[in-house]
């Protein structure tokens, strides 16, 4: 079985100097596209420059500005993420999330996650995209929290992280509604840290090939199997479709450190379809897993008839078994 510093061999390349993060190396490259135009051709300009690679035509603007500016047309009629609320976000429209001006609830070296994370400077977004009812972060992911930092401000803050950390970590509460914010913050950054997207996964077609050429590794959340859980425990309709789509779209252009949190009652419906998952459609030699233990009722999963309790040690055992007899390399 290969260890995670071959699976992450792009990250760990990164972190010994020997190649660029993806949002210095390939976003911040060159583009010859008018931002004034409409959006059928900017995505046309911007697919065919990701697809043709190493080209450097105009040095006014780059692939992070055009990543922007589509990134602000989205929000103009919301669909950053699969809820596609529709709602315009630059006029003050709030849509499901309830996500306005991004604010940032936390930030700082985390010491808590992945050993090939840490320590990772890790900033926490308020609002989610999810109504997760055992959410360990409800205070921050479902209730006002946090301030704006100015891009510039946020920016110098993470450049002195450079030595210090191994990685950014971008995290919520869910960072998708607060896209066109980060990709402000790297347009003015030049700290060569890899970009940790740290998400649940479910963003738009849209987000997803913004974020194409600015993470280097998904840190991804997948929770729940091919049933109603989804729906039943995060208010997330058709979670299986859009977490494996965006998988395979990540497994792709990145490197993936995925998380599975092991659910009481929930290892034949949900833990072991997504492993088996995992293993038939990914190239599994590209990312590690994590089988987490540490669910506990939270929030409103307190007095819930099925999820109101700990996770046995029989059933964690079972998952972590059946991950390692498929061959996952697991962290
Ligand atoms: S990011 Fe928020 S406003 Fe935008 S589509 Fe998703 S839930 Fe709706």
């Amino acid at each position: 079985m290969k260890d995670s510093k071959q699976n992450l061999s792009n990250y760990f390349s990164i972190l010994r100097g020997e190649r660029l993060p993806a949002f210095l190396a390939e976003a911040a490259q060159g583009i010859d596209s008018d931002l004034t135009e409409d959006m059928p051709t900017l995505w046309a300009d911007h697919d065919t420059f990701l697809e043709a690679e190493g080209k450097t035509a105009d040095p006014g603007n780059t692939l992070i500005d055009l990543k922007i500016e589509l990134a602000r047309r989205i929000m103009e009629s919301c669909h950053l993420c699969e809820r596609a609320c529709g709602v315009n976000r630059l006029a003050g429209e709030k849509g499901y999330c309830k996500a306005g001006e991004a604010r940032v609830a936390s930030k700082f070296v985390h010491w808590g996650e992945e050993p090939d994370v840490i320590p990772s400077y890790t900033i926490f977004f308020n609002r989610c995209t999810f109504r997760c009812i055992f959410c360990q972060n409800w205070d921050i992911s479902q209730r006002n929290a946090g301030r704006y930092i100015p891009t510039e401000v946020l920016s110098r803050d993470i450049e002195r992280m450079t030595g210090n950390v191994r990685n950014i970590n971008w995290v919520g509460g869910e960072p998708t509604p607060n896209l066109e914010y980060i990709l402000q913050v790297l347009r003015i950054c030049s700290a060569p840290l890899p970009q940790i997207w740290n998400s649940n996964m479910y963003m738009s077609r849209e987000a997803m090939k913004l974020l194409r050429g600015v993470v280097d590794v998904y840190l991804s959340d997948f929770k729940y199997g091919p049933g109603e859980c989804g729906e039943e425990l995060s208010d997330a309709p058709n979670y299986w479709q859009i977490v494996t789509r965006n998988h395979s779209l990540a497994n792709e252009h990145a490197e993936i450190i995925m998380r599975h949190l092991v659910i009481p009652g929930h290892v034949e419906c949900c833990t072991k379809p997504i492993l088996r998952w995992v293993k038939e459609n990914l190239d599994t030699s590209k990312m590690v897993v994590n089988i987490m233990d540490q669910y506990r009722p939270e929030y409103k999963a307190l007095h819930h008839e099925k999820i109101g309790r700990r996770l046995t040690y029989r059933e964690f055992n079972e998952a972590h078994r059946f991950a390692e007899d498929l061959g996952l390399t697991l962290t």
